[in-house]
């Protein structure tokens, strides 16, 4: 077999274990160099790629050479290389293999972590199709709309966030499973801080800094996930910076995900903080009644599950908070229903969410709680917040404070001022007053008592 035909044939072989975006990412553009002395060379196309065959896909390229040639295959190397079209035959692509996609990596032995993880970190059950657009995420849902039409054109970088369980991890896998349905091409990332900071610190001690830098900036789009992870963390910023500026001059896409507002990331260096402020901020609040329903008949929908219109509008009532919650009460509904193989009454979804009332019920936020999520928020110590300060950065946090005492646990302007270390009654009347203005005078006011409030609410 000539080398060109054996790579072919390779490449039939994987086209039939991997998925249809992997295959195409990783293998299109590889091509056979040299077969000699039980040593294959492959060229591939950039870093990036080398990068993620030799860590990911090694094993399984081998055994699938193995399996094609007659000839012992000891080694591969992967050499960035392009391909020339004059010399080297195009790779033929068994379009008819591609049924057959479902088919495991691990039948080859390939080890499991290997298997499960897809370089890309996506996960393919994120989609458009099964994201429900409603007002409360309509401005983030058409930015990443706009971004998949034209990746790295618009909005860039594209900035969302908003409180947990909202759908902010959900949108960025939905907008990295579109491009690569749209661009098979591209090179999409999809990595929570957390890993970028582990990589990163691993590839420091490993002495292999440079090959990772290499991947990160390599990409088409990089999508971000929790970035207010890298608040204190000064060198994982540094290398962030690199790779945002880098990516950025190349028109290559970056989304970013966050539980607040650039702004209102802590301890971040200003440099990052404007660049995260470059391109668009979307920001997602919470679903309204209306929404949590149209939700709940989606999912009922998908898990193929019958709910009456008073079991949906009851779910929908008491779980306010997230949808992450509005999801686990249905699963919870539908398992009780598969255990039992009867249909669930109205009267049994109200007994099986019970603990979720009762929790709401007991739930009321107590002022020491309050003070200590402000606090938080705002990166500053409880201390700080009781403070006679009169620094902006300080009195308008307290002012806050004060507000969402009145309104979340009802306590009166008395206690509050007692609670906030032993201020008068007129004070709190003042600031509540002062912040209910500002809720409608300042927009970054209300946009940080709305994420408050959803840390509340989660709590
Ligand atoms: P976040 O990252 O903001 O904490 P996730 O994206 O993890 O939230 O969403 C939590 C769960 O709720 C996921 O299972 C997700 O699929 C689902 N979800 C969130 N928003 C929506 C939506 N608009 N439509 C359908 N499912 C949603
Ligand atoms: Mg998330």
């Amino acid at each position: 077999m000539v080398s060109s035909q054996l790579w072919q044939a390779t490449l039939g072989e994987l086209e039939i274990l991997l998925s249809k975006p992997n295959f195409s990412t990783w293998f299109k553009e590889t091509f056979i160099i040299s077969f000699e002395h039980e040593k294959v060379i492959v060229g591939v196309p950039n870093a990036f790629t080398k990068t993620w065959l030799e860590k990911k896909y090694h094993p399984l390229v081998i055994k699938a050479l193995r399996n094609v040639s007659h000839a012992s295959v000891k080694d591969v190397i992967y050499k960035v290389e392009i391909l020339d079209t004059t010399k080297q035959a195009q790779p033929i692509f068994q379009k008819d293999a591609l049924s057959l996609g479902s088919f495991e990596e691990k039948s080859l032995g390939v080890q499991e972590q290997e298997v499960n993880l897809s370089p890309s970190g996506l996960n393919p059950k994120y989609t458009f199709h099964n994201f429900i657009v409603g007002k409360y995420c309509e401005l983030a849902n058409a930015a990443c709309q706009a971004v998949v039409a034209q990746p790295g054109e618009v909005y860039n970088p594209l900035f969302v966030y908003g409180g947990v369980g909202l759908g902010k991890t959900h949108l960025l896998q939905a907008v990295g499973n579109e491009i690569l349905q749209r661009f098979p091409s591209k090179r999409v990332l999809f990595v929570t801080c957390e890993k970028f900071t582990n990589d990163f610190i691993q590839a420091v001690r490993s002495g292999r800094a440079k090959e990772l830098k290499d991947t990160y900036r390599s990409v088409d789009v990089l999508l971000i996930d929790d970035i207010q992870f890298l608040s204190s963390k000064e060198g994982t910023q540094e290398e962030f910076f690199h790779t945002f500026n880098t990516l950025h001059h190349t028109n290559k896409q970056l989304i970013i995900a966050s539980d607040r507002p650039p702004k209102a990331i802590p301890a971040i260096e200003n440099r990052l903080q404007s660049r995260l402020e470059w391109g668009m901020i979307a920001d997602i609040s919470s679903p309204d009644l209306e929404t949590r329903i149209a939700i709940l008949e989606v999912k009922c929908k998908e898990k193929k599950f019958a709910l009456s219109t008073e079991a949906v509008n009851y779910i929908a009532t008491i779980v306010h908070s997230n949808i992450r919650e509005l999801e686990g009460a249905l699963n919870r509904i539908v398992a009780y229903t598969q255990l039992n193989k009867a249909e669930i009454g109205f009267d049994k979804i109200k007994a099986l969410l019970a603990s979720i009332t009762s929790n709401y019920a007991k739930k009321s936020i107590t002022p020491k709680q309050l003070i200590q999520i402000v606090a938080d928020f705002y990166n500053i110590s409880i201390e700080d917040i009781m403070s006679e300060s009169r620094k902006r950065e300080l009195a308008v946090p307290r002012q806050i404070t004060m507000f969402l005492m009145r309104e979340e646990t009802k306590c009166s302007f008395p206690a509050i001022g007692q609670v906030l270390g032993g201020r008068d009654h007129t004070t709190a009347i003042h600031a509540y007053n002062k912040i209910h203005r500002s809720c409608d005078e300042d927009v970054k006011i209300k946009q940080d008592i709305d994420l408050i409030r959803q840390r509340i609410y989660n709590i």
